[in-house]
């Protein structure tokens, strides 16, 4: 059987990452080209010439006066932990094929476990953001999908009480092979919310394949091709081809979540749902992706800690 080339690809070695992100001074230098990658912009008015505080390391405007420094208006941004302990963070949860939990995060790399949490939700994020940016096109499988509830209350499948729905996305080349993915929570499986994701997360002339179920309709309602293949449900429709990754997915990713994380609440599920999609996406290119994570942070707006904790996140 030939490698699977993906699997075996070489990704980016701990001494390698020592070299290229190991000091502060090379951090910086890396997030100064990620977030200013054609030198200076002045936050408050774009403008591009500043002088650099001799006293402390900040930059300003020469013609607002506003001072910023690299990390403001980012998601680093008011944090206590060192620019090297970020990047570390960013190598080992983009290196890694599950991810990793806060707890064995903030372990490795010696922090507190409420500040291993917070990195941990506030790249999460970032990764969210990133790709929600990335609409999916060419042919797409869609399914509905759950998360957690209760186990034995008597109910399966999609009348399941206690369950975070969420929706399934694959998009897939010519021959048929997976290409990105996104996995988004819903409110509930209704037209109206089928077709407010699939106008935010489709490319115009992208064709839609689902089971028919009837929130699929909403598809169509947004002005996309939606072909609709009716299965049995179950295990019958796991084995129909077209849908064959979609199912695949959402077995990787269950079993994923499952093996990395004791237990994730309903508001953060997205969260988790998007890091594994992040990496999915990425999978091609394992050593790019700590350069990727790093910029999309740089990009990314601070979080503060209320919403951090306790907001409410949808697709
Ligand atoms: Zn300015």
């Amino acid at each position: 059987m030939p490698k699977n080339k993906i699997q075996f690809q070489r990704g980016l070695s701990l001494q390698r990452f020592q070299q290229l992100y190991g000091t502060s001074a090379q951090c910086q230098e890396v997030l100064l080209k990620k977030r200013w990658p054609s030198g200076f912009v002045c936050p408050q008015c774009n403008h591009t010439l500043y002088y650099k505080l001799a006293t402390r390391p900040l930059y300003q405007c020469q013609r607002c006066r506003c001072q910023t420094s690299l990390t403001s208006g980012t998601i680093f941004d008011s944090s206590k932990l060192p620019l090297t302990i970020w990047f570390l963070a960013i190598y080992l949860i983009s290196q890694s094929k599950d991810g990793l939990s806060s707890l064995n995060l903030a372990r490795i790399l010696g922090v507190s476990a409420n500040a291993g949490l917070r990195l941990k939700h506030k790249l999460q994020q970032v990764m969210k953001n990133e790709d929600d940016r990335l609409q999916l096109s060419g042919i797409v499988q869609v399914d509905d999908a759950y998360w957690g509830g209760k186990k034995h209350d008597g109910k399966r499948g999609r009348g399941a009480s206690g369950k975070t729905p969420f929706l399934a996305a694959v998009s897939t080349n010519c021959k048929g092979h997976p290409i990105h993915m996104r996995l988004s929570r819903v409110r509930s499986f209704t037209s109206a919310e089928v077709s407010r994701w699939s106008a935010k997360h489709l490319q115009t002339s992208t064709l839609v394949v689902s089971d028919g179920l009837h929130c699929f309709s909403g598809i169509a309602q947004s002005g996309f091709l939606h072909e609709t293949i009716i299965t049995g449900g179950g295990y019958e429709s796991m084995q129909i081809k077209v849908f064959s990754w979609v199912n695949t997915m959402l077995g990787n990713v269950k079993k994923s979540i499952h093996g990395t994380y004791h237990s994730v609440s309903r508001k953060h599920l997205p969260r988790y749902l998007a890091e594994f999609c992040f990496r999915f996406n990425r999978r091609f290119n394992l050593g790019f992706m700590v350069g990727a994570l790093v910029k999309a942070s740089a990009h990314s707006k601070p979080i503060p800690q209320h919403k951090l904790k306790l907001a409410e996140i949808w697709w």
